[in-house]
C-alpha cells in the first residue's frame, strides 16, 4: 500500500527506551523470563502523602479544564521549589505546566526553533531530544564525548560546535544516560563560551536533580549571565516516581513561556488535573520525604558497578547521579560469542536480550555507538540476577 503517512512521521525514529520496553514486555508475555532494565522509570511507590493528595483532589472535584499553563497554586509550589533547591526567581508568568518534561521539550522545541536552526547536542544525550528538535524542523549538532571526560562536553568542543546557524544547546545534568553531572566550575566553562554568543539559547533538563550523589546540584540559569537565556526544565516522573501521572514544567524568559501557554493550548491543553494538584503535594514536602529513594538508588549504583566491573570487556565511568550506568562495551565489536558476531551496540543489546534475557538499550539510540543503557531502578535481586546472567553469557 502507498504510504500515506507525513514525511515527518516517516523520519521520525520510534523511541528507542520504549520500544526495547515494549520488547521485553513482550517476551515476558510469552513466558520468558525477561529482566528489564531497559527503562529509566523506578520501581518505587508513589509516597502515600502523594496519593492522599490525589484522593483529596478527586473529592473536592477538580474535574474541569485547568488554566493551560497550570494552576496559580501549582506554580507558586513550582515557583518556591526553584527558590529553595536551585537558588532561582521565577515569576508565575515565567512557568508552564505541563503534560511530562517530555511535552516541555517537545513546546520549547515548537516555539523556538525555525527551519534549519541548530541544537547542539552534546552525545551521549536522551532518546527524544535529537527526533523532538528535527520535528520543529530543527537540525540536532551532536558532539561527541567519551569515557575519558565522564561523558561531558568541554567548552573547547562547544566552541566548535557553534556556527552561525546555532540557535540552542541542550542538555541534561544528571545525565540520562550517562549519570555524568557537570560540576558548577564545568558549567562555568561552558558558559564563558556561551557569553560570546548571546543568540544561543539553552535547555537545561534537569528532571534527575535529586538523583545525585556528589551532591550540590547546580541549575545553568544560576551561572552569571544565563538566566535570561536558559529555560530549566523539570518534572515529578523521576523524583517522585510518578512517571504515569504525566507532569513536567518549565521555567523560563516570560516569551518563552507566553509562546508555551499559547502552543499546549492549542494541542493538549491544561495537564491533568488531579495529577496537577497531587504534583502540590510532591513539591512542597521536603526532600527528606525522597531521600530513601536517593539512598537506594546509591546502593544499587555502587552494586551495579561492583559486579560488572568483574566482566572483562566493561569499561565504566563512576556515575555521579540519575540512575543508569553506560558501559563502553567497543572491545567486544568484531567478536564472535557463542556463535554470534557483535559488530556493534545494538548487536551487544540484542545479544544479551537473547542469551541473557536481560533488556538493555544500545548506545546509538542516543548517540553514542561504543555504550549500552542499563537502568539500575530495579530491585538488588534482580539487579543480582541481571548481571549474574550478563557475566554468564560473554
Ligand atoms: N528528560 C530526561 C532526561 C528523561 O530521562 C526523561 C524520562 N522520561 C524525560 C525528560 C521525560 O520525562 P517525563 O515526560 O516523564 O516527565
Ligand atoms: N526517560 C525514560 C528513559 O529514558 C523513560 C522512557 C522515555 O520516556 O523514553 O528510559
Amino acid at each position: 500500500m502507498k504510504n500515506h503517512l507525513s514525511d515527518r512521521i516517516n523520519s521520525m525514529s520510534t523511541s528507542a527506551t520504549l520500544a526495547m520496553a515494549a520488547k521485553a514486555r513482550e517476551l515476558k508475555n510469552e513466558g520468558k523470563d525477561i529482566i528489564g532494565l531497559s527503562l529509566g522509570e523506578p520501581d518505587f511507590n508513589i509516597p502515600d502523602f502523594i496519593k492522599e493528595a490525589a484522593k483529596e483532589a478527586i473529592d473536592q472535584n477538580y474535574s474541569s479544564y485547568s488554566p493551560v499553563d497550570g494552576y496559580a497554586d501549582l506554580k507558586q509550589a513550582i515557583a518556591n521549589k526553584f527558590k529553595r533547591d536551585n537558588g532561582l526567581t521565577y515569576g508565575l508568568n515565567q512557568i508552564v505546566v505541563s503534560t511530562g518534561a517530555k511535552q516541555s521539550l517537545a513546546n520549547i522545541a515548537m516555539v523556538m526553533l525555525n527551519d534549519g536552526d541548530e541544537v547542539i547536542l552534546p552525545a551521549p544525550y536522551w532518546v527524544s531530544y535529537s527526533d523532538i528538535v528535527k520535528l520543529a524542523q530543527g537540525v540536532p549538532v551532536e558532539v561527541p564525548t567519551s569515557i575519558d571526560t565522564d561523558f561531558k562536553m568541554t567548552p573547547e568542543q562547544l566552541e566548535k560546535a557553534i556556527t552561525p546557524k546555532t540557535k540552542m544547546m541542550w542538555f541534561s545534568s544528571p545525565c540520562n544516560p550517562s549519570g555524568s553531572v557537570y560540576s558548577k566550575e564545568e558549567l562555568e566553562g561552558l558558559a564563558e563560551v556561551l557569553k560570546k554568543h548571546p543568540n544561543i539559547f539553552i535547555v537545561s533538563d534537569e528532571i534527575y536533580e535529586h538523583i545525585n550523589f556528589r551532591g550540590g546540584h547546580v541549575s545553568i540559569a544560576n551561572i552569571e549571565g544565563m538566566y535570561d537565556r536558559t529555560i530549566t526544565v523539570n518534572g515529578v516522573s523521576k523524583a517522585f516516581a510518578m512517571t504515569g501521572w504525566r507532569i513536567g514544567y518549565i521555567g523560563g524568559p516570560e516569551w518563552v513561556a507566553r509562546a508555551c501557554n499559547k502552543f499546549q493550548g492549542q494541542i493538549t491543553s491544561g495537564a491533568n488535573a488531579i495529577a496537577q494538584r497531587a504534583t502540590i503535594a510532591a513539591l512542597n514536602a521536603p526532600i527528606s520525604s525522597i531521600q530513601f529513594m536517593i539512598d537506594e538508588f546509591h546502593k544499587r549504583r555502587d552494586l551495579v558497578l561492583e559486579l560488572l566491573g568483574e566482566i572483562k570487556g566493561f569499561n565504566l565511568n563512576v556515575p555521579e547521579g540519575a540512575f543508569y550506568v553506560f558501559p563502553d562495551i567497543s572491545s567486544f565489536f568484531g567478536k564472535t560469542i557463542n556463535g554470534t558476531l557483535i559488530n556493534n551496540a545494538s548487536d551487544f543489546a540484542l545479544y544479551l536480550l537473547e542469551k541473557a534475557n536481560v533488556a538493555t538499550v544500545t548506545g546509538e539510540a542516543f548517540g553514542n555507538d561504543n555504550c549500552i543503557r542499563i537502568s539500575y531502578a530495579a530491585s538488588e535481586k534482580e539487579l543480582r540476577e541481571a548481571m549474574a546472567r550478563i557475566k554468564a553469557v560473554l
